[in-house]
């Protein structure tokens, strides 16, 4: 399988260059040239096997021949060992034809684990074998950067530097990052805000000096890889509900896209899903774009779903590219508009694309508060409020009521204990193997929000 740009003019990859690359250098994000799809039987073979068997038949086709057979089953038995729970995602019931996907039992409590967990193996792997080092480098609001240090972290051939705004991440997505112990692992506390830590990140890639001399990598969600060990949940959680025998729908709390687009691309290897719905808490660039045609940038608005506070939902790009019938040149000058203009319009035809597939619906702050507060009256379930936006919309949104509905639970309530408690009076416990988490001990290193300074930091640390 062949890897190729969403705005057509970088050179398509193999599955591995393309992990290991991250951004396509025209800009773009790197897609599979074609769908690969999966047979009526393959798929209710799923029925009954285990999360890893599934992880292994859903991602070959689009793995190829990067890893043996033996390898890569390794690799994913490596990267799920480390949940807190046998099923990996289990599902469980809310109402009578609700159902929620529990992402959150990885290391970090958080749905960002099931990827970097499975990226972290395969990029030792890849890497063992050309002989090579990188430096993984990242900027963090919190939850990706535990799952990066959580997924690399005693891994030879990668050193890990997260960047994190001083201050402004909660107390236990800071200990997160700051008590592994394992030498390859740096966490940096920048003098500035979540902002700062990106615009260092970016110019560290455009110092392509730097970059050589220190070989750097990026594992942020627009890496393929990461889409692509999402859409192996789709799968489980649809057939343990009956497919491919009958329909299913989910519905998505909503940043990056990055986890929805997997879904659709489940439903592109012939996963039979009904409705696809994204949810968005207040800052609902995408619900308005599906509402109007319009995708149009406005600030961001702090929520007390954070990880899902984001204006530029970067893996739209690689819906874009299927709605524009994977013309580069069209969705590079839409990109450019966005950038330019902060805005574009999407023709009819992409439109009308876009609303067979997808629906979508956004979430208020009181909305989200009072969704954690009834689940957990008529259910006894705590939501944490990334998950209580998904199934707030999944319940506001008009659905046909024979289809069974999927909302996925992306992090686990003790990740924000804070909104929780404030919405429904229960303080949501760290899970056992986490519960030494505040008597760790916190290693970090405090920043200038200063590019070479930081640089020189790095160089020091991985030694070049
Ligand atoms: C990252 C994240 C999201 C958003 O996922 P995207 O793939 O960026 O759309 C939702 N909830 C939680 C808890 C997250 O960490």
């Amino acid at each position: 399988m062949k890897y190729i740009s969403t705005r057509g003019q970088a050179p398509s990859l193999t599955f591995e260059e393309a992990m290991l690359t991250g951004l396509a250098r025209d800009g773009g994000l790197y897609v599979p040239e074609t769908w690969p799809t999966l047979s009526m039987d393959q798929i209710a073979s799923f029925a009954g096997k285990t999360y890893e068997q599934v992880a292994y038949e859903v991602m070959k086709p689009f793995v190829g021949d990067t890893f043996s057979e033996l390898e890569f089953m390794e690799i994913i038995q490596r990267a799920y060992s480390g949940f807190g729970h046998v099923a990996r995602c289990p599902l469980v019931q809310l109402d009578q034809n609700h159902y929620l996907l529990e992402l959150f039992h990885g290391p970090t409590l958080a749905f960002k684990d099931v990827a970097m967990q499975l990226i972290g193996q395969m990029f030792q792997v890849a890497l063992k074998r050309r002989g090579e080092r990188v430096t993984i480098v990242g900027a963090t609001s919190g939850d990706t950067g535990s799952a990066a240090i959580e997924a690399f972290k005693g891994l030879d051939a990668v050193d890990v530097v997260i960047m994190f705004p001083d201050g402004r991440v909660s107390n236990v997505q800071r200990r997160q990052m700051t008590t592994p112990s394992e030498s390859n692992i740096h966490a940096l506390a920048v003098d500035g805000d979540f902002d700062d830590c990106q615009a260092l990140l970016k110019d560290m890639f455009n110092d392509f000096e730097f970059r050589d001399a220190v070989k750097l990598a990026g594992v942020n969600s627009i890496n393929w890889a990461r889409v692509l060990a999402q859409v192996v949940y789709f799968f489980t959680s649809a057939v343990s509900l009956g497919a491919p025998h009958r329909k299913v729908s989910f519905t998505v709390p909503t940043g990056n896209f990055g986890d929805i687009f997997a879904g659709y691309v489940a439903k592109r290897m012939g996963l039979p899903i009904d409705r696809l719905v994204i949810a968005t808490n207040q800052n609902d660039i995408l619900h308005r774009t599906l509402q109007t045609g319009n995708h149009t940038k406005t600030g961001v608005t702090p929520s007390i779903s954070p990880s899902m506070d984001i204006q530029v939902s970067s893996n739209f790009e690689r819906l874009l590219f299927d709605l524009y019938d994977r013309e580069g040149a069209a969705v590079d000058q839409l990109m450019t508009a966005l950038k330019d203009d902060g805005t574009f319009s999407l023709s009819q035809g992409a439109m009308a694309r876009l609303r067979e597939e997808f629906d979508s619906g956004h979430c208020s702050e009181a909305q989200t508060s009072a969704a954690i507060k009834r689940y957990h009256v008529d259910t006894g379930e705590v939501l944490c409020p990334h998950s209580a936006v998904a199934v707030q919309v999944a319940d506001s949104i008009v659905r046909d009521e024979s289809v069974p509905m999927i909302s996925l639970a992306t992090a686990h309530p003790a990740k924000f204990p804070t909104a929780v408690e404030a919405a429904c009076g229960v303080h949501p416990e760290l899970p056992p193997r986490m519960a030494d988490l505040f008597d760790r001990d916190e290693r970090m290193t405090k920043v200038p929000n200063d590019l070479g300074a930081i640089e020189k930091l790095i160089r020091e640390r991985v030694g070049s």
